[in-house]
């Protein structure tokens, strides 16, 4: 926090519990729709707001300095907590558990977390599709050990090649050659595809937009190329600083050779252009020119356990209050957890980016406040 000054309000501490029905509704078979129709197949699950980067469109400096108060370690929810949701979550649709933060290889003994997860099966008795966003800071020193306790794949953050301009964007002088370490020991590993996203802003490292995709085609690495976004309250976001991915796309076809692909699956988030000469695919993830909240599948759930049913959302929902309970209640059972998340995911009726994209730019379409993006992870 910057000198002297005393936030108005912590945003973690907003969240109402969601109410359990009753009586409780009976099991269903099918999968929650909500208010749009949309199911629930996505859980983006935080296991730190920590982080060892700064980069300034997420955690900033001069906000996430030594003086900021991260979540103490009571107030995250355990392995064991993670899990029994997770569970929950598979029982009403979820397919796919993806880790994220913060910087998820920092949270300690992870693997005991990805063991757990991995051990978890669909209603069809199918596993889940376990993986987990990282900077790859620490990705090659890990990747053997999360490959072993069953994760499938990684994605890794890249926002350059030049070292230069990495190590600025970063904030704490990382070197891009560790990250690219970690991709190969993670390729090597086994931990495939590897997915690399690249959140582009305009004026600071567009002009690495030809060398990753020359960096990267051929070696079987996806790179996905991020418009820049006004997650949070803190990156001090600005359109003009957005490339469009249309821009980026025009680039890229300057370069090299790209054909559109089929989306491999539905609300998937990027849209996929795959070299003429079958040499690999890159996408392209619009959230600011191109919202694609029409089948946004996806549910977050914060480090200390409230849920989110959008990125862009205000406040989330008390989960850990059910696990725990709270002053009122009593802990709650897992078939009433599940008719309490049903009956959020039921009247979800969020779509901000298409809201923001509708409105004219100088009005705010979205909640007064917005979670930070590094609290309930990417
Ligand atoms: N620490 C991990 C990492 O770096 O991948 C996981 C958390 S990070 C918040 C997840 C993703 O969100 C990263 O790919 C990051 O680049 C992206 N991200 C963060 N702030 C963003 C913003 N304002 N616009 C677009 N992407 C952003």
């Amino acid at each position: 926090m910057t000198d002297g000054v005393i936030p108005l309000l912590d945003l973690r501490q907003i969240g109402r519990t969601p109410p359990v029905p009753h009586p409780l509704p009976p099991p269903r078979t099918g999968p929650w729709l909500d208010a749009r129709g949309r199911p629930l197949r996505d859980l983006r699950i935080s296991v730190t707001d920590r982080c060892n980067f700064r980069c300034s469109y997420c955690m900033p400096k001069d906000v996430f300095d030594k003086d900021y108060a991260f979540l103490p370690h009571r107030d995250l929810l355990s392995f064991e907590e993670i899990a029994r949701l997770a569970r929950v979550f598979a029982q009403l649709g979820v397919q796919k558990l993806r880790l994220t933060g913060g910087e998820p290889l920092l949270r300690r003994h992870l693997e005991a977390l990805i063991a757990q997860l991995a051990a978890l099966r669909t209603p069809d008795g199918l596993p889940l599709d376990l993986t987990l966003t990282t900077n790859g800071s620490l990705l090659a020193r890990k990747a053997q050990a999360l490959k072993d306790a069953g994760l499938k794949r990684v994605t890794v953050s890249l926002d350059a090649l030049d070292d230069d301009i990495f190590r600025r964007m970063n904030d704490v002088d990382f070197p891009v050659a560790e990250v690219l370490h970690g991709i190969e020991v993670a390729q090597a590993v086994g931990l495939a595809p590897i997915k690399v996203n690249m959140v582009v802003k305009r004026g600071t490292n567009d002009d690495q937009i030809v060398p990753m995709a020359r960096h990267f085609r051929g070696t079987g690495v996806v790179l996905r190329f991020i418009e820049y976004m006004d997650v949070g309250m803190s990156n001090g976001w600005r359109m003009d600083e957005v490339l469009p991915s249309a821009e980026v796309l025009a680039r890229l076809r300057e370069d090299a050779d790209l054909v559109p692909l089929a989306p491999s699956s539905d609300g998937e988030t990027a849209t996929r252009w795959g070299y003429a000469d079958g040499s690999g695919e890159i996408g392209l993830i619009s959230s600011v020119t191109q919202a694609f909240c029409g089948d946004c599948n996806r549910a977050r759930l914060s480090t200390e356990g409230r849920l989110y049913t959008c990125l862009f959302a205000g406040d989330g929902h008390d989960l850990r209050a059910l696990l725990r309970g709270d002053a009122v209640h009593e802990a709650r059972t897992d078939d009433e957890i599940a008719a309490a998340l049903g009956a959020l995911w039921t009247r979800r009726n969020d779509r901000y980016s298409e809201l923001r994209a509708s409105l004219p730019a100088a009005m705010d379409s979205g909640p007064a406040r917005r979670v930070e993006m590094h609290y309930i992870g990417g």
